[in-house]
């Protein structure tokens, strides 16, 4: 792998020829201006970093890019700084620049005839979401970070979210990008096609790449009918095995309408409940398992509320759906998701979790799911696992506190070993050790010891021909 900068570079001129590039307002070089910008989402990893820099247009970038190649000033790109593996994170040698796309937040175009929105790298999620309906449209990408998530942050890692389902991840939504290259040039592939066999597909390079080969400065995202049909219900299931049943049984009854089916385990409800403000128990008692299922159709008239309810009667017939609850209004619909989409955060505030992002083929999450806890049991006496996520994709966040754990114990924090459980498992079963989540630098271990030498080989060769000096986002990704 390419090394980082060499120690010896002047640190003072880059920065000073930064600043006449984007300003004092596009610089911030404060320690408490830069607090937020060093520690990572869940506070597991904190860098140094001498600046801050926040381009306001995509040739600030490019200049501000052009510098660092020249003086081998390492960039850390950073969307929302709501990544899960610390990928947005500088490293503590204090030698990187932090790159913050916050400013470049323009929703440069909307074309409903095309079905297309053109955003720059810094919008938040949420607001991408809201032009899309100012439009009369719907763009599914959507997750529990997405009032603070930028699309730049979404595309870099390719993220999942819940309607992964229907709509597949933020690769499938992204149409075209706009790049700033590692030496400062421009690629401008923002290209509304939805067929373009014009050789090798360069967006998807960089998509899912962590900021590994350029920084992203926009993008072209397809946009969808607006559901005006939605049904959304939280479904009390026997166990893992009964959801998965129940996926089928709803995908032969209502066909292409279900775009998100959440599996819950009572644990993850028992610490919303404890943590998250306002939220209660929408059934009288506790049950083991829940399914969280939305289904939405574009039409007004159309028959997917009949069509949902005999599948749901005879999902109750075969013993597969317990107790169900059913959102009657648009503030239940949101108070049921708030249920689901707390569950990070609950974790988050309860303690230190080892955190997965494990992903199976569907039919093998009933077998998965014991495995892991009877394997986790047997390493770690007392486990508590948090078990939750997008079954219908067969992706699962499997958590786990350990006794006696700390975050701020940095031998707990850094520990293998239950990741090596869980992933050794998920290996065995043919899946992925990172679903949605990237590698970022807390999973570059995982990486070496579960990707092929050849695929590793592979991507250090696209690292080197795009990065030769190594500056974008060092000693993240690649191990
Ligand atoms: P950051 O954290 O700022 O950056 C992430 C990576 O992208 C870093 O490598 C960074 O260098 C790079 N990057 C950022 N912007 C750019 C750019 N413009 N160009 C090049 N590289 C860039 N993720 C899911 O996939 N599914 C979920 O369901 C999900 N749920 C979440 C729920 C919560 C409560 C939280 C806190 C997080 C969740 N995440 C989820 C993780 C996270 O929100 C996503 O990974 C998100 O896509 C990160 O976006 P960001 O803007 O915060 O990126
Ligand atoms: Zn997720």
């Amino acid at each position: 792998m390419p090394k980082s900068a060499p120690s010896t570079v002047n640190r003072a001129a880059p920065l000073e020829r930064i600043r006449a590039v984007v300003g004092d307002r596009g610089m911030l070089t404060d320690g408490a201006d830069l607090e937020p910008y060093v520690v990572d989402w869940r506070g597991l990893f904190r860098g140094v970093t001498p600046a801050v820099v926040r381009p306001a247009s995509t040739a600030e970038v490019a200049a501000v890019v052009k510098i660092c190649a020249e003086t081998r000033t390492p960039i850390v790109p950073q969307g929302g700084n709501t990544g899960m593996c610390g990928a947005a994170t500088p490293s503590p040698a204090g030698t990187e620049i932090v790159l913050s796309l916050g400013r470049m937040n323009r929703i440069r175009e909307v074309d409903p005839l095309n079905n297309t929105i053109t955003a720059e790298a810094g919008c938040i999620l949420a607001h991408i979401q809201e032009a899309a309906l100012e439009a009369d449209r719907f763009f599914p990408l959507s997750l529990g970070a997405e009032g603070s998530c930028q699309i730049g942050g979404n595309l870099a890692t390719n993220a999942g979210g819940v309607n992964v389902l229907r709509y597949g991840n933020t690769r499938e939504l992204a149409l075209g990008l706009e790049v700033v290259l590692p030496d400062g040039r421009v690629w401008e592939g923002l290209r509304g096609l939805r067929k373009d066999n014009t050789g090798y597909d360069l967006k998807d390079l960089f998509i899912g790449s962590e900021g590994t080969l350029g920084i992203i400065t926009a993008a072209v995202l397809k946009v969808f009918p607006r559901p005006r049909t939605v049904v959304t219900a939280l479904a009390v299931v026997p166990d893992p095995a009964a959801a998965v049943a129940l996926l089928t049984l709803l995908r032969r009854e209502c066909g292409e309408s279900i775009s998100a089916f959440e599996l819950i385990s009572r644990l993850c409800l028992d610490l919303v409940f404890k943590h998250i403000p306002d939220t209660r128990d929408p059934f009288g008692k506790a049950h083991g398992w829940y399914v969280l299922a939305e289904l939405a159709d574009a039409s007004e008239e159309g028959p997917l509320g009949a069509a949902f309810e005999h599948a749901m009667g005879l999902a109750v017939e075969r013993g597969l759906v317990v107790d169900a609850v059913i959102a009657g209004t648009e503030a239940q619909r949101r108070s049921l998701w708030r249920l689901r989409e707390s569950v990070p955060e609950a974790s988050r505030e309860e303690g230190m979790v080892y955190r997965h992002d494990i992903s199976v083929s569907v039919s093998r999450i009933p077998d998965f799911i014991p495995t892991a806890a009877a394997a986790l049991d047997r390493s770690f006496s007392g486990v508590r696992i948090i078990c939750f996520g997008h079954l219908g994709d067969g992706n699962l966040h499997y958590n786990a506190f350990v006794p006696g754990r700390r975050r701020d114990n940095p031998s707990d924090r850094d520990a293998t070993d239950v990741f090596r459980v869980v992933h050794d498992i998920v290996h065995r079963f043919g899946g992925s050790f990172s679903a949605e989540h990237g590698i970022g630098q807390a999973k570059r271990s995982e990486l070496a010891q579960y990707k092929s030498a050849l695929e590793i080989e592979l991507m250090q060769m696209l690292k080197r021909t795009l990065d030769p000096q190594g500056i974008m986002n060092p000693g993240k990704v690649l191990p």
